[in-house]
């Protein structure tokens, strides 16, 4: 019998030998309460999402009204204020035709439903054989079955897992002349197999943060419609200002044929994602066929307290200068981070909008330098060969500073080990 002292089951935790997590008690502002009374600087919001900080008022009243009214009720056969006010107001905010919304409740099942409406829409056409995906290495999409099959096929769950996933095709990002040219040959030998091309626009974020530009995201889009195939972008972790735009597509320019949302939609608070879809393919859909509509339907899509959170985070994001202080962040990351890429150790030190990485030239030892930043009062999660600041848009000018102090001090001190 293993011994163990909780029956929580961690994520991507080896268990046996695990140190044990800590106490988050409360939150407010950038800050998480540990039980033993320390206080530690968010460095990561909350994997993404608190945007607007922990706690944020607007988005609490309205939850606290919306669990008056009705905390929750069945989607099949039955609509709410909610879900049609928020699936509107993300159709204004999106770019072009990006109208029907579909709502579920991981990043994860938002790609699941991406790539199935994609296949779906092949078969709804009459045209057989098109289930394969075109996706790039480096990439990220989730862990259930579909979205771990997009997912770059080197890293270590994808390369697990591997004879249980369905077989995808594969490429690097077309940065230049020859990876432009592969891809084209790619989308020309694998046509027509594939149902569609997924990439995270501008920042591939659980891959590694590794970072393009909107030139490589265009040559995307320009190749998917010479191809004739839809293109599916993935702003799971890129949307709601985290790139300097409310959106990383509209710094290319590009607006895909389907677009995945989660992580920061409600404002930090509630689980809830949308796989958003052009006109063009929501017509594949409209049928006097029962079975060409769309084969999807999670249990707790659409929930009115996720709607509510964030149709209040969505006020905030009107009212408040929220890409000004994500272009402010990334400044301060610039400044604060940039002069480490000297260092010996370090490979790259890179920013985009409130995104900062510091990338080692080997993985470092990631339990140390965690426990080296809990001790200077931060929290964050570094992995792989990085070390990312990606905080609140709203965090005051101190903890910020705290933020890149920290960081940079724990930086030296493993480059000096
Ligand atoms: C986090 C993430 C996902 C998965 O979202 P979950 O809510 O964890 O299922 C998918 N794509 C991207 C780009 C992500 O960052």
């Amino acid at each position: 019998m293993p011994a163990h002292d909780t029956h929580l089951w961690r994520p991507y935790t080896q268990m046996k030998g695990a140190a044990p997590p800590l106490e988050a008690v409360r939150t407010h502002g950038s800050r998480i309460v540990l039980a033993d009374g320390r206080e530690l600087v968010d460095g990561i919001a909350s994997w993404w999402t608190a945007v607007h900080g922990y706690n944020h008022p607007h988005i609490r009243e309205a939850l606290v009204a919306q669990s008056e009214a009705m905390p929750h009720v069945m989607f099949g056969g039955l609509t709410h204020a909610p879900a049609e006010r928020l699936a509107a107001r993300l159709a204004a905010l999106l770019p072009g035709d990006l109208d029907h919304v579909f709502f579920t409740d991981s990043g994860s099942v938002a790609v699941e439903v991406a790539l199935k409406m994609a296949v779906q829409l092949w078969i709804n056409r009459g045209v057989a054989g098109r289930t394969r995906i075109l996706a790039f290495r480096e990439g990220y999409h989730g862990d259930t079955l579909g979205a771990m099959s997009v997912c770059d096929p080197e890293e270590g769950m994808h390369r697990r897992f591997g004879a249980y996933l369905p077989a995808q095709v594969f490429c690097d990002l077309p940065r230049d002349a020859g990876t432009t040219a592969a891809l084209d040959a790619a989308l020309a030998r694998h046509g027509r197999e594939l149902a569609a091309i997924i990439v995270e626009p501008l920042v591939q974020g659980a891959g590694g943060m590794r970072m393009h530009g909107p030139e490589t995201l265009a040559s995307v889009a320009r190749l998917a419609r010479r191809h004739g195939l839809p293109l599916i972008l993935d702003e799971i972790f890129t949307g709601f200002g985290r790139t300097g735009t409310l959106f990383a597509c509209e710094q290319a320019g590009v607006t895909p044929d389907i677009l995945c949302l989660s992580k920061a939609l409600t404002g930090g608070t509630l689980a809830l994602a949308a796989t958003v879809a052009r006109t063009e393919i929501f017509a594949g859909f409209w049928s006097d066929d029962p079975a060409a509509a769309l084969m999807h339907g999670p249990t707790f899509m659409a929930n009115p307290l996720a709607c509510a959170a964030a149709n209040a985070s969505l006020d905030l994001f009107a009212r408040e200068p929220r890409l000004e202080q994500a272009r402010a962040i990334g400044k301060r990351l610039a400044a604060g981070l940039g002069p480490l890429a000297r260092l010996p150790g370090i490979r790259d030190v890179r920013t985009l909008g409130a995104i900062g990485v510091v990338q080692f030239e080997s993985p470092p030892d990631l339990a140390a330098l965690k426990r080296a930043l809990v001790a200077r009062g931060t929290w964050v999660r570094p992995f792989g060969d990085i070390l990312y600041l990606t905080p609140a848009l709203t965090i005051g000018a101190g903890d910020l500073d705290h933020l890149v102090e920290s960081v940079g001090a724990v930086v030296r001190e493993a480059a000096s080990a």
